[in-house]
C-alpha cells in the first residue's frame, strides 16, 4: 500500500514525485509509455525559467535522471482501469496497486485529422513529431498542418531540414504565440496556405506522395506533419466516477478532482493554459495541498 501513486512520467508526474518523495511519501509512479511524456516530442524548450534552451529529449532525460537519484520508484505498465474507494485502486495488465491518494498526470496525444489512411500511413509519410521524423525528409517538400504554437515551432524546426514547407491553416490567422508567427513569416523557405484544408492523400504504388486540399489544388509532399491539438489520454477513467469535460479532467483550486483524494495536474487537465512551467508548478501544488491535508 503507496501513499501516493502517480499516473503519468512527464513533468507534471515527475515534478509531483519529488514532492511526494521530498515530503517523505511512499511514492510510485506508473508510466504506460516512455519517460518525460510530450516533452519528448518538443524540439527546442527556450521558456523554462534557468534554462536558456535545451532539447525536449534532454530534460526528459533530466527528470528521469532525478528519478532514479532520488531513489523514487517507478513501473513501466499501462494503466487499464481505477477504482476510486478510500482505497484507490490502480489496475495495470497484470498488477493492481493501492494507495492513500491518486494523482492522474497522463498528459495528452496529438488529434489526428480523420483523413483516410491516415492511421496506416502514420511512420510512413505522416508524423506528429517533427523532431523524431524530420532527418527522413532531409531536401524535400513537407507540409506542416495547423496553427497554433506547435505547427509553428514545428515549421520552424523542419525548415531547417528540409527544402520547402507549406505550412497549412484552416483560417487566415495562426492562434500560436506572436515571436513565432513572425519568424514564420520571415523564413524564406516556408509557404504559408491560408484557409485552406487537406481533404485528401495521394498515393502511389502504397506510397504517400502528396495531398490535396479544399480547393482542389494538389501539393506534392513527401512529409505530412499534423498539430491539430491534442486528445487527453482518460481512457482508463470512463466508470472511474471522475469528473470529465471533452474528456479533459475538472479539478478544483487545489487540483483535487470530484473524487476525495484523487487529485489530478498538467495537460490531461481542464484549463486555460497548457505549457511546460504550469504542468511542473501543478503537480508540486496537488501533492503540497494533499500533504497539508495530511497534516
Ligand atoms: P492548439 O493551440 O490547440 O492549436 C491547434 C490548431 O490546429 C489550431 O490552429 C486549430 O485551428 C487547428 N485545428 C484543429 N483541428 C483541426 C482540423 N481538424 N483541421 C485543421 N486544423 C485544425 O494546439 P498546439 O499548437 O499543439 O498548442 C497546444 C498548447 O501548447 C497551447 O497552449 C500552446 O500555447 C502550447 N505550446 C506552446 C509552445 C511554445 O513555444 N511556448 C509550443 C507548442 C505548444 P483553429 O485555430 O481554427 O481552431
Amino acid at each position: 500500500m503507496y501513499d501516493l501513486i502517480i499516473i503519468g512520467m512527464g513533468i507534471s508526474g515527475i515534478s509531483a514525485s519529488i514532492y511526494a518523495k521530498r515530503a517523505g511519501m511512499n511514492v510510485l509512479l506508473l508510466e504506460g509509455s516512455a519517460p518525460g511524456g510530450t516533452i519528448n516530442k518538443i524540439n527546442k524548450i527556450e521558456n523554462y525559467p534557468g534554462i536558456s534552451s535545451i532539447s525536449g529529449p534532454d530534460l526528459a532525460y533530466n527528470l528521469f535522471d532525478e528519478v532514479n537519484k532520488l531513489g523514487i520508484e517507478y513501473k513501466l505498465e499501462r494503466i487499464t482501469d481505477v477504482i476510486l474507494e478510500e482505497i484507490k485502486k490502480v489496475k495495470t495488465p497484470n498488477n493492481v496497486y493501492e494507495a492513500k491518494y491518486l494523482l492522474i498526470a497522463s498528459g495528452r496525444h496529438p488529434k489526428m485529422l480523420g483523413l483516410k489512411n491516415e492511421e496506416k500511413f502514420l511512420g510512413r509519410g505522416i508524423s506528429t513529431c517533427a523532431l523524431c521524423d524530420g532527418a527522413l525528409y532531409k531536401n524535400s517538400d513537407v507540409a506542416v498542418i495547423g496553427g497554433g504554437s506547435s505547427a509553428l515551432s514545428e515549421a520552424l524546426y523542419l525548415a531547417n531540414i528540409v527544402n520547402k514547407v507549406y505550412l497549412i491553416h484552416r483560417r487566415d490567422e495562426f492562434r500560436g504565440e506572436d515571436t513565432l508567427i513572425q519568424d514564420v513569416k520571415q523564413k524564406g523557405n516556408i509557404e504559408l496556405i491560408l484557409n485552406n484544408e487537406v481533404t485528401g492523400l495521394k498515393i502511389e504504388n502504397d506510397v504517400l506522395t502528396g495531398i490535396t486540399l479544399k480547393d482542389q489544388k494538389e501539393l506534392n509532399v513527401k512529409g505530412i506533419f499534423i498539430y491539430v491539438g491534442f486528445i487527453p489520454n482518460t481512457d482508463f477513467l470512463i466508470n472511474s466516477g471522475v469528473n470529465l469535460e471533452d474528456g479533459y479532467i475538472l479539478v478544483d483550486e487545489h487540483h483535487e478532482t470530484n473524487i476525495k483524494g484523487v487529485y489530478a495536474s498538467g495537460d490531461v487537465t481542464k484549463k486555460e493554459i497548457y505549457q511546460i512551467i504550469n504542468a511542473a508548478s501543478e503537480g508540486a501544488e496537488a501533492v503540497v495541498y494533499m500533504t497539508n491535508k495530511t497534516n
